[in-house]
This record gives structure tokens, sequence and C-alpha cells, in this order.
């Protein structure tokens, strides 16, 4: 759908992503996924784009200005190679950017942030544990404070690029119950105490990697809290605006493929005398696809307008990450039912992105915590 925020820098940016993904991720998905990584000269590749620079200071590598729009138009475009563990290897560094360049001291980013941002060293965000991800008010990982050092014991699990990443963001319990008692570090990954194993096979996002990490009197600089002491829980609710818009984005990209993809099929395969396309039954589920495409993206913009005039728009973006989920697993039974069982087979875009549309309404905020977070944020 043509979009009246498009300007010829937003429309030249989307062409150049569009390139970028046609020619050097798209050929090599399947290999990649079936390898279970991604060559770190991706990393690098995609960085020289300065897709991880948004909101970050030239003087750490970042471009020195922000746009919504573009963020989305990364996610979306990364994600119609139809791997999302590309995605989730190469963009896992996303959701640790933001606290760094907003929250680590000044030392701190000037070290890590043009090395991260450039793809030559990987970061992750570290919340989940093995005892829950939805209640991150509730985590259990503990830190005290020694001396001008902070130790940490404890662990956490499902972390994105854990296996691979030099730097962590991690929250951690520095005071009492509840969502007053937590705090943020900044943790490497040669740090005494710290050692990390990956997950076994998943169902989706095979060419990323997961890593349960654990803290065994962990001791890092005092200096490594990141904003103020018992601040982190506000920290971590924010920083998943920003990747939820991410995420709804990188979920319109699978939709769109799975429109084109079925499109394709149904024009070129014929049953009963004519092709697929012919059949009212299929051209209507092409109409049901589409339509949820158009609605999605006609609200992400309005989201990402949202997010560049501020407010924040909270409640909206809760509330269309479920909404996105669910559409994204509508469309992707959908293409695969209009591929039979051409679609069941391994090594095309539609037989992943079913399998790998569950992570979506579970990673980052679930559909249940969504719409919880939404009606709190009606004030009810
Ligand atoms: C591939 C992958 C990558 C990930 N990467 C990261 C990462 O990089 N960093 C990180 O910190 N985490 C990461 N996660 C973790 C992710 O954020 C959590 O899986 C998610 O927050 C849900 O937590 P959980 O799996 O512990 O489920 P739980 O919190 O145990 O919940 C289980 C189910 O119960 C539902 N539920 C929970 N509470 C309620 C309630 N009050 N009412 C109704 N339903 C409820 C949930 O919605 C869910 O469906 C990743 C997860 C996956 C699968």
């Amino acid at each position: 759908m043509t979009s009246p925020f498009d300007t010829p820098e937003r429309s030249a940016f989307r062409d150049t992503m569009q390139s970028f993904v046609a020619q050097e991720i798209t050929p090599h998905c399947d290999t990649w996924d079936e390898a279970g990584a991604v060559p770190w000269a991706l990393h690098q590749k995609a960085g020289a784009l300065g897709i991880w620079g948004f909101g970050i200071d030239e003087k750490h590598g970042g471009l020195g200005f922000d746009d919504c729009f573009m963020r989305a138009t990364y996610s979306e475009e990364l994600a119609r190679c139809g791997a999302g563990g590309v995605a989730a290897a190469i963009n896992g560094r996303m959701i640790s950017i933001e606290p760094i360049a907003r929250l680590a001291n000044s030392d701190i980013q000037d070290r890590v942030l043009p090395d991260i941002i450039a793809g030559r060293k990987g970061s992750s965000l570290g919340v989940t544990e093995p005892g829950g991800g939805s209640d991150v008010a509730n985590l259990t990982t503990r830190a005290h404070r020694d001396g001008n050092h902070w130790v940490l014991n404890g662990s956490k699990t499902f972390i994105t690029g854990g296996m691979t990443s030099d730097y962590f963001v991690v929250a951690a319990r520095t005071g009492g119950d509840g969502l007053t008692g937590i705090s943020l570090f900044f943790v490497e990954s040669d740090t005494i105490g710290f050692s990390r194993s990956a997950l076994p096979r998943k169902m989706g996002w095979w060419c990323s990697d997961q890593a349960t990490l654990f803290f065994d009197d962990m001791r890092v600089p005092a200096t490594n809290m990141m904003g103020a002491e018992n601040n982190g829980f506000l920290a971590i609710m924010e920083n998943f605006n920003l990747e939820r818009v991410g995420l709804i984005a990188g979920m319109l990209g699978m939709m769109k493929t799975c429109l084109e993809d079925s499109i394709a099929w149904a024009q070129e395969r014929e049953t009963f005398g004519k092709p697929l396309i012919r059949h009212q039954v299929i051209r209507h589920k092409i109409a049901e696809i589409s339509a949820r495409i158009d609605a999605v993206e006609a609200w992400l913009n309005m989201i990402c307008w949202k997010v560049n005039t501020g407010p924040m728009p909270v409640a909206e973006i809760c509330k269309a990450k479920f909404f996105t989920s669910k559409a994204c697993e509508f469309c992707a039974s959908e293409a695969m039912q209009i591929l039979g069982g051409a679609g069941y087979l391994r090594g095309n875009r539609i037989e992943r992105i079913y399998r790998e549309v569950k992570v979506m309404a579970i990673g980052g905020g679930s559909e249940e915590i969504m719409r919880d977070l939404a009606v709190r944020q009606m004030g009810l």
C-alpha cells in the first residue's frame, strides 16, 4: 500500500534494504539455516548499512538521527528472506543497544558501541530466567554489593545471541521483592564467573543461537550498573516498545512473503483443469491474507508516526503485537494450505514461516501479556 509517510529518504532506504536482502541473504538462507549459523561477515555487512545506528550518536558509530519508519523497514525487509533465524542472529543485538546507549557509563559506551553497531561484536539482552519470562518483576538473579563491585548469582535463558555475544545487558535483583528491586548491569563474556551453554534444537530460528547464561559469584565493577539502582524494571519496559515495533514489522514482512509465494504457486499450479488462482476458495484465501497485510501495514505506519512524534504509544504497540501475531499465524496457515503438499517440504519459505510464526507470539511479550498490558494501559 502506498504510504502518506513515504519520503525520498525512506524509499531509498527501503530500496537499499531490498537489494541487500535479495543479494546477500535470500540465496543463502537454506544453507545457513541447515548449518545452524550465519557467517559473522553478515553482521558486518548489515552493520555497514547503518541499521543499528538509529538513535545513536555519530561519535559512537551511529547515524545521529532516529526514524521509526526506517527501523520498521529494516525489520520488515530482513524478514522477507523467509528465515527468521537470520534476523534473530544478526539483529538480536538491537534490544541491548538502546539500554547501553542510554544507561551505560560513557567509558563503556565509547569502548563498545562502535563495535556493536558496526557488527564487529555481538551484544544481547538477558531478562528471561529458567523460572519464567513473562513475570519480569519477580526475576530472581541476585546482585549484592561488595566494595567497588557487584556480585551476581543466578541464570538467564533463551538469550538470543547468547553463545556468540561479547557483551550483555543483564537484569538482576538488587533490592526487595517486585518491580522496584531490579537493576541492569553491563556484563562482558570473559568475566570470571560467567559461563553459557547453547539451548538444544529449536522449532525454528535454526541459524540463530540462544543460550542459557550462568552467573556464579560473577563480579562486575560497580560502574557497570546501568542507570539508577533499583530502576531497571522501567528501563526494561521502555526497551520493549521498540523491540515490539520491530517484531510487528518483521511479521508484516513474513505476511507479505506468504502472499507473494501463495500467489506465485496459485498461478502456476493447475487442479481440475484450471490454475488454482481461478478457484474461488483460493481467491478468497488470497483476499483474506492481503486484507490482513493492509490492516497491519496501516496500523504500523500510524504507530511509527506516533513513536516519531511522541509520546510512546505503548497500548497501541501491545495491541498491534498480539493482533499481528494472530494475523501472521493465519497467513502462514492459509499460504501453507494453498501450497498443499509442496508447502510441507523443507526448503521453501512458507514451511519455515509456518514453524517460526509461533516465536513471534511468545517472544518480546507473549500474546497473553500484550493483552494484559493493553488493558492496563486503558486504565482498567
Ligand atoms: C527463540 C526465543 C528467543 C528469545 N530471546 C530472548 C532474549 O534475547 N532475551 C530474553 O530476555 N528473553 C528471550 N526470550 C524469552 C521470551 O521473552 C520469553 O519466552 C517470553 O517472555 C515468555 O516467557 P516464558 O517462555 O518463560 O513463558 P512463561 O512466562 O512461563 O509463560 C508461559 C505461558 O503462560 C502465559 N502466561 C504467563 N503469565 C500469564 C498470565 N498472568 N495470564 C495469562 N497467561 C499467562 C504466557 O503468555 C505463556 O503463553 C526468547 C524466547 C524465545 C523462544
